[in-house]
């Protein structure tokens, strides 16, 4: 304990506490390229467990792909990424007395995705099915979910987003707003550990912006892990625990909320400036 004679003994306790907890995400030298275009080059980033990413960065800059590489929509071109401390992907195998790495299998891959919620920008609802069904879709289909069980389950989801009045609604008889928010709720059914947002209110006409950042802060405030990326500053401000300026593929800058306010790399003060 002579290691470390300039700390006090509360950073030594902050640290002591702080390593028996596994973050619910972490990306580790992620790389990711399509073909020769190399869209992320080196992407570290802890979420520890009820924690808010928020994730800021013009277009372009590898945002949505590393959304996308976390749910496994694409793989990795390099580096690792690790939910709840297990590597996705893929897992480590004896051959030969040696330590490999083997690719998962689909029941293994789709096992380690049900950790996850994704949110997009478009809602991508059911057309056909009422608010309820698209809710209950993924519990009854995915699940094998009893019926009764999971349309209870729905109509939980669904006053959860403020959406108990409109279960039998179709997606055309409601607002864009209220599509996102039975998008959540559809998210919310299959009981994810971590939420991830891409730009979930930039398809929605201004005045139905409130409503869908509103729940986010909802589920942020009973605890939800959550990365969303956004460029609703006023949102990252007030719900973010960190928030992540990425451009051109890598992480420009990262740090608690304050450095909204505060941002010491040029290209960030340079993409404020042109956000606020
Ligand atoms: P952002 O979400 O920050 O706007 P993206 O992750 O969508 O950025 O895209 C980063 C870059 O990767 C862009 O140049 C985009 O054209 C490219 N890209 C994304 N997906 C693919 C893909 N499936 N194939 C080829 N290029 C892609
Ligand atoms: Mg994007």
């Amino acid at each position: 304990d002579t290691a470390f004679p300039q700390q006090t003994s509360s950073q030594q306790h902050d640290e002591l506490t702080t390593q028996h907890i596994t973050p619910a995400v972490e990306a580790i030298g992620v790389h990711k390229a399509f073909g020769h275009l190399h869209v992320l080059k080196g992407i570290d980033i802890t979420v520890m467990p009820g924690t808010v990413t928020v994730i800021l960065g013009p277009s372009g800059s590898g945002k949505s792909t590393f959304l996308r590489l976390i749910n496994q929509l694409e793989t990795l071109t390099g580096g690792e990424i690790r939910v709840d401390g297990e590597m996705i992907g893929f897992k480590k195998v004896e051959h030969k007395g040696q330590e490999v790495l083997q690719t998962l299998n689909d029941k293994e891959i789709a096992a380690q995705r049900s950790k996850l919620g994704m949110v997009f920008q478009r809602f991508n609802l059911f057309p056909h099915m009422t608010a309820l069904e698209n809710v209950m879709e993924a519990p009854v289909h995915v699940k094998h979910m009893g019926k009764s069980e999971a349309r209870e389950l729905a109509v939980a989801e669904l006053q959860r987003v403020g959406l108990g009045q409109r279960l039998d609604y179709y997606p055309s008889q409601l607002s864009g707003g209220q599509q996102q928010r039975v998008a959540i709720a559809r998210a919310l059914a299959m009981k994810p550990e971590i939420m991830l947002f891409d730009e979930p209110t930039s398809a929605l006409d201004p005045e139905l912006v409130g409503e869908v950042l509103s729940v986010m802060r909802q589920l942020a405030d009973e605890g939800m892990t959550m990365i969303v990326v956004t460029h609703e500053i006023g949102f990252a401000r007030e719900v973010a625990d960190q928030v992540v300026f990425m451009d051109g593929g890598v992480v420009v800058e990262h740090g608690g909320p304050e450095i909204i306010d505060h941002p010491s790399e040029p290209r960030f003060k340079d993409f404020l400036q042109h956000v606020l």
